[in-house]
């Protein structure tokens, strides 16, 4: 039998060593919170997740506090409430929050909460302009806006404990606190491979899609799943798109395999789609060395008659097949049978190994 904590006056289930958060998701009660992250280490640095313990002389964080047999824990009393409120309204006055011309509109926790406590003035100073560090945004894909960040930690933790890429850390003390890369230098000169991951997790719009900006609203696009067309792995991926084009590519977060990572090409990389380069046909190259357009019947003819020319005059040894990288485990599958079972030769192999 599971042990239980007592959560909001219900007795629920929960398993050892599991945290407050966790717990009371499964128990169905949501607990807000801006900093955790589903995989890496709870910091119960952003204290959104604040609940009340019976017992315990002050809030406790619910991301990385664990439950005990027999606790009882509060989500929904005044005192947390006012707790929240009173962070959001910190969370707003430590950078510039001007909604409309946010990228993350729409698609933000911090908007969200501000909205749900009805926050509608500050009772505390805004950070002034001056000591807010300027954006950056010297690299082609990704724009860090230290006006709208809140220091919660998730893009550092996404970097290092979940993608392992080890390019951003918590910079400086206090007031000036920032994230940085190694050595504070801009993002294309760190050790950033542009992943994307830290812009996926961000809570508010401190980070963000470069090519994505003002291309479509969260309410304006619709979301298309689908598998990454790069490699062999299958990722999957979410593809927003807008009157038919897709204006940005983000992770979904419990599929398998990713579990809502990607790399630089399966996010970034999608324009390829659009390019007017792009082949559309098969080409045949003509005697003079031209290429000519074809349809694929005649394509796929020429090369089985020159396959089965090839087979007559020196045998299947003639031939080798390379299957490509790109395709999924069953198009390579099928490749290795087309050449062992019908070409008749052991001649393949897969690119991925050059
Ligand atoms: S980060 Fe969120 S709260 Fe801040 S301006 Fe953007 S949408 Fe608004
Ligand atoms: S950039 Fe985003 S994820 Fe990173 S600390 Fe700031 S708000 Fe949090
Ligand atoms: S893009 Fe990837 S590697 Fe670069 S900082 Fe973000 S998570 Fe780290």
């Amino acid at each position: 039998m599971s042990e239980t904590f007592i959560l909001n006056g219900k007795e629920t289930p929960f398993t050892p060593g599991q945290m407050i958060l966790e717990a009371a998701r499964n128990g169905g009660v949501d607990i807000p919170t801006m900093c955790y992250l589903k995989g890496a280490a709870p910091t119960g640095a952003c204290r959104i997740c604040c609940v009340e313990v019976k017992g315990a002389r002050s809030l406790m964080a619910a991301c990385s506090t664990p439950v005990a047999s027999g606790m009882e824990v509060f989500t929904d009393t005044e005192l947390v409430h006012r707790s929240r409120k009173m962070i959001v309204e910190f969370m707003l006055s430590s950078g510039r929050h001007n909604c409309l011309l946010c990228e993350a509109n729409g698609n933000c926790k911090l908007q969200d909460l501000a909205y749900f406590y009805k926050i509608t003035k500050l009772q505390f100073t805004e950070k002034d302009e001056k000591d807010i560090y300027p954006t950056e945004d010297q690299n082609p894909f990704i724009v860090r806006d230290f006006s709208r960040c809140i220091l919660c930690g998730r893009c550092v933790q996404a970097c290092n404990e979940v993608m392992v890429n080890r390019a951003i850390t918590q910079g400086y003390r206090g007031a000036e606190s920032k994230i940085v890369t190694g050595g504070d230098s801009p993002y294309n000169e760190s050790e950033c491979v542009f992943c994307g991951h830290c812009v996926e997790v961000c809570p508010v719009g401190a980070l963000t899609e470069k090519k994505a900006k003002g291309l479509g609203r969260p309410w304006e696009v619709q979301k298309i799943r689908t598998t990454c067309p790069y490699c062999g792995v299958g990722c999957q991926q979410w593809l927003h798109v807008k009157d038919g084009k897709i204006v940005k590519v983000t992770g979904v977060e419990e599929a398998e395999p990713n579990q809502g990572r990607l790399c630089v090409k399966g996010r970034f990389a999608y324009d390829f789609i659009y390019s007017e380069d792009r082949l559309k046909t098969p080409l045949i190259r003509k005697e003079d060395g031209e290429f000519r357009e074809a349809s694929w019947d005649e394509a796929l003819d020429l090369v089985a008659s020159r396959f089965k020319e090839i087979i007559q005059k020196d045998g299947p040894d003639a031939l080798a097949g390379v299957s490509c990288a790109r395709s999924l485990n069953e198009d390579s599958y099928q490749m290795q049978k087309l050449f062992r079972a019908v070409i008749g030769t052991n001649n393949i192999d897969h690119c991925a190994r050059t």
